[in-house]
């Protein structure tokens, strides 16, 4: 480089430094959340996009929180917008197969198919990949390990229920979910239960009062230094060796 553009770049360089801060530069540039120093938790959200996603979204939006949404094929076939907005408001997105068989009663060709038809699934819809795999009632055997690795992705459990599916109750999904929120805990919910996202707006306000971020699952697995290789189950199920 010559001497004299060196020198140009120099006051340049000056320039940028002493120039004040625009006024619209004012929003400043969170720092990412670092789960092995803060209380994290992640809420997923799973067989969706259910029917009130976009009801959800605008409610992640308004606290400044992210969630994972674990899809089915078939759904985000129906509802393309609402994944392509989960990816663009900065969600995580998983693969829970295309139309939610027990893939412990699958065969291999039926698993890899539900797999991938998914993943193009949300490609399509999204211009993004999944990077990881919920199988359908969380169930998996050796064969769905092997087949999850040959798709280069873990598969990813929950801590806790918030039991939603089951209870259909604003209050009592509230309550459980604080009762079983943990740091860097997953929990699983349903964004095509009317309750669940009906309150979800006083259930993130009452958790973030308690001090959790709420954030995807990838970056709990970052808090939990948790490493995972292709194929692996986290959180390990009781009784299960890695
Ligand atoms: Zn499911």
């Amino acid at each position: 480089m010559s001497r004299q553009i060196s020198s140009l770049l120099a006051i340049a360089a000056v320039c940028v430094t002493l120039a004040p801060a625009p006024a619209f530069a004012q929003t400043p540039k969170k720092a990412p959340v670092d789960c092995a120093e803060v209380k994290c938790l992640a809420l997923t959200f799973d067989d969706g996009p259910g029917q009130y996603a976009g009801t959800l979204l605008d409610t992640l939006k308004k606290y400044d929180a992210k969630a994972t949404f674990f899809l089915e094929g078939q759904y985000v076939n129906s509802r393309p917008a609402f994944v392509k907005r989960m990816a663009a408001e900065g969600h995580e997105l998983g693969n829970h197969s295309y139309s939610h068989p027990d893939f412990t009663k699958s065969e291999a060709a039926t698993i890899r198919t539900e797999i991938q038809k998914t993943q193009d699934a949300v490609k399509k819809a999204a211009g993004v990949e999944p990077k990881l795999l919920r199988p359908p009632y969380g169930l998996a055997d050796l064969q769905v390990s092997e087949i999850a690795a040959s798709f280069d992705m873990p598969m990813i459990l929950w801590t806790a229920g918030s039991e939603d599916w089951k209870t259909k109750n604003v209050e009592a999904i509230q309550k459980k979910t604080l009762e079983v929120a943990q740091p860097n805990g997953i929990i699983l919910m349903h964004d095509w239960v009317k309750q669940t996202v009906d309150g979800m707006p006083s259930l993130i306000k009452t958790l973030q009062k308690k001090g959790y971020h709420l954030v995807t699952v990838s970056e709990v697995l970052k808090g939990e230094n948790a490493n995972l290789q292709p194929g692996d189950t986290f959180p390990v199920p009781a009784g299960w060796e890695r």
